[in-house]
């Protein structure tokens, strides 16, 4: 199960990102390429999450299909698995999408209230 190494980076990337503000929700592209199990995932999720500012936020995987195009026939098909074939019976592709594995977004709040015009203030 690769499941966890690749949430337990998520997680950190995550945290860091958070700056002491807790986090809500979390929003994950996958690609179908990665032979990531969601379940396990969300699994992970929780686990690894435990005592941080991600505690308890939902994660919401977002599936990237598995795109191909082939070098032989010129033709751009979907991968529903790892297996690179072309319908026409060429291995030569080129993996286009699908082993994305990445953040789309994350939503958080302040730690702590802070006064109306702090949040205001633009980013450095
Ligand atoms: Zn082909």
């Amino acid at each position: 199960m690769h499941e966890m190494a690749i949430t337990q980076s998520v997680v950190d990337a995550v945290c860091e990102h958070a700056e002491g503000r807790r986090v809500h929700a979390v929003t994950v592209e996958v690609g179908a390429l990665c032979a990531v199990v969601p379940d396990a995932m969300r699994f992970c999720f929780e686990v690894a999450t435990e005592t941080t500012v991600a505690e308890d936020a939902e994660l919401i995987l977002v599936e990237i299909p598995g795109v191909a195009a082939c070098r032989t026939c010129g033709a751009e098909f979907r991968l529903p698995d790892p297996i690179l074939l072309c319908p026409c019976g060429s291995a030569d592709v080129e993996i286009r999408s699908g082993r994305e594995l990445r953040i789309r977004s994350m939503e958080v709040s302040e730690a702590c209230a802070q006064p109306a015009a702090a949040a205001t203030t633009p980013p450095r």
